[in-house]
This record gives C-alpha cells, structure tokens and sequence, in this order.
C-alpha cells in the first residue's frame, strides 16, 4: 500500500525565490509543449513526450535567453512533458477534458522533486537545487531511498511536499459484523447506523458563518472599489483593490481548509470503527445542483470530497466500500420491517412506518438501510 503523506515546508525567503521560480519553470515546459503537442499534431506528425523533450533540449535550453531554466532541477521540465502526456492519455481514454493551458493566476503553483535526492535529517528536507528546507508535521517519515511522485506546491501562503510511500504497518483486526451506512445531507453533514450523534454541518458553526460574513463584506467593497475607479468602460485594478483580492483568496483558502479538515474528521472516526463495510448512496449531485436554491448550500458540503476521501482511506484500511445506485429506496424503506413507504415526501422528517409503527428520524432510517444494503447477486 502506498501512503501519501503532506508536509509543510518553511522555506527560507531565498528559498522560496527558487521555488516560485522552479513553478514558473513547471508551467512554462508544459505550455510550450502543449503548444508543441498540438502544432505537430495539426502538421500530422504523431506526437509524443520523447519528442517534446528532445526538441525542447534541443532548441529552447540551448538558448542564452532562457538560461534561467538551468536556475532549477531538469527533472521538473522532464516531468512536465511526462504530466502532459498523462493529461493527453487520460483525454483521448476519456477520463479527463483536453489539456489546457496553464495560467500563471489561476493554475496550481507546483513542481516535481527529484525522488531520489530527497532526504529527512535533522527536521530538515534535502530538495535538489533548493537545499535543505526546515518543515513541520506530525507524521513519522521513514527514512527511504526513494519516494512516490514528490510534489512542492503553493496554497497561497503556505508551501507544501506531497510524497507517498511503501507502507505495510498492521493493519488493524475489521469487525466482521459492522457494516457502516452513511446518508449525507443538508441539515446534518453526514447520519451514520452506528453512531448516534449526527455529523454536525460545519457550514452552521459560528466560525464559519463569520468568515462567509467577512468574505461577503470584502466582495461588496471589491465590486464597489472597481465601480469607482472604472475608467470609461475598462475596470482598473488598483493597490486597494489587488489588496482586498488577496485578502478574499486567504478567506476562501480558510474555509477550504476548515471543510476538508471536517471530512478528515468524519472520515477518520468511521475508518477507527474498523468496519468490515462502508455503504454509501452515489448521490446525483450534478442533478442536485441544478436546484440554484440548494446548490450553494451543496457545494459547500463537499460531498464529492467526502465520498472520494471515504472511497480510498477504506481501500487504504482494506474495508469494503459499497456504492448504492441511486434508485435504492434507502429513504422509503423501513429499516425494521423492509416494507416501502410509497408516500414519503421530502419534507417529512420523521419516518412513521404504517406496517410497524417505527417511528424514528428519516437520515438514521436511511443510514440503516444503507448499512443492510444486501447485494444483488
Ligand atoms: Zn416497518
């Protein structure tokens, strides 16, 4: 099994300069070769990431004005052809959209590490052509002669090193008998069989609440700053504006975290239930969205996330995950005696069996019935 692990890097300032420059170097192998991919392509030549590589070798690098690509590692150019290759495999199998080109403000800020010149010593990290960066994490870091795809990247204030490794520590003993069912919602973030607290939304707590109030005061100013000093019919970004901007992109980038940290909860506690399953509803999200009333409120649930997040730290923990189709009656169903209540309407909170007479809350009724899901075979 490979476990990937993020460490914060606390580079020095002079650090840093080679590491936003080792950024740049990344984008721009991957939009010249892009360019390059589709010219040769139009000129019916096959295109591919050997020739890219060649040709940039040996046209562009062997130029005096773009001697700054020498600045960095020549395994990040090498991996940026390697990534656009991967982009145009994963198009034409249909797995992605066509590759695009990089922009410097919105793409990722990040770069290949060489794997085989990282070292951990002394709470310092060798990056080739960097040196040794101090970084923090509460993770315990085998030393290794080699790791998995080492990224550096840049969230908008601080840097980052993702790497995986080989991992085989014990896996821990799964209780045969506990089958997990999970029904995410609007109210609640999640309702889970076995637990009896609901996974509280975190979109509702004050702290939350408060920074969406602050964002929502710093957008107002923003549109009302470009109003202002707009110069006929152009808009001009002004010191103040590219200020608030700044300040808008920290707040989104602390409620991103808050959310994720959230679902890193969730996710963690049912994997720590040992569970021998997790059962969980392929919700239509995209026919969700559609509702403009509900869709902010979705979005900011992540459920995408919590799904892709229980999807691979159960395949990590070797726990089965289940995905029900949509059309699996979780909700109608009476989770004590199977029958189906046809009438159920949305707004019902409370399920009232009229076979039974359970009563009980309509998400944990769910949740049961996903964690008795029984296969069809
Ligand atoms: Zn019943």
């Amino acid at each position: 099994m490979i476990k990937s692990v993020k460490i914060r890097l606390k580079p020095t300032k002079a650090q840093e300069i080679f590491m936003f420059k080792s950024t740049g170097v990344a984008r721009f192998s991957y939009n010249w070769g892009l360019a390059r991919w589709e010219e040769m392509y139009r000129e019916g030549l096959k295109p591919s990431k050997a020739k890219i590589k060649k040709e940039f070798n040996n046209t562009i690098k062997k130029q005096e004005v773009y001697k700054w690509l020498y600045e960095v590692s020549g395994q990040i150019t090498a991996q940026a052809f390697d990534d656009l290759n991967t982009a145009y495999d994963n198009f034409f199998k249909g797995r992605a959209k066509k590759p695009k080109f990089k922009s410097k403000k919105t793409s990722r800020k990040s770069f290949y590490v060489r794997y085989d010149a990282i070292k951990f010593k002394d709470r310092k990290v060798n990056i080739e052509k960097i040196g040794k960066v101090e970084y923090t994490t509460n993770y315990e870091i085998p030393d290794l002669p080699k790791y998995n795809n080492p990224r550096c990247h840049f969230d908008g204030k601080y840097w980052y090193l993702t790497l995986g490794y080989e991992h085989g520590e014990n896996q821990a003993e799964l209780n045969k008998d506990l089958s997990i069912g999970i029904d995410l919602g609007l109210k609640d973030l999640a309702i889970i069989n076995h637990v009896d607290q609901p996974i509280k939304n975190i979109n509702k707590s004050a702290q939350v609440r408060k920074l969406k109030k602050k964002l929502k005061r710093l957008q107002r100013q923003v549109s009302r700053k470009y109003e202002m000093n707009k110069q006929g019919t152009k808009f001009v970004k002004t010191k103040n504006i590219i200020k608030l901007e700044k300040q808008i992109k920290l707040i989104h980038r602390k409620l991103a975290n808050i959310r994720n940290n959230h679902i890193h909860q969730t996710t963690n506690m049912i994997v720590k239930l040992n569970p021998y399953r997790v059962v969980m509803e392929d919700l239509n999200i995209n026919g969700m969205m559609k509702n403009r009333h509900l869709s902010e409120k979705i979005q900011e649930q992540k459920f995408h996330e919590f799904m892709r997040q229980m999807k691979y730290k159960c395949e990590f923990n070797g726990i089965e995950f289940v995905q029900v189709d949509r059309f699996y009656p979780s909700s109608k169903k009476c989770s004590c005696c199977n029958s189906i209540k046809k009438d159920l309407k949305l707004k019902d909170r409370i399920y009232r069996c009229d076979k039974c007479g359970l009563v009980i809350d309509r998400d944990k009724n769910a949740s049961i019935n996903l964690g008795n899901y029984k296969l069809a075979v």
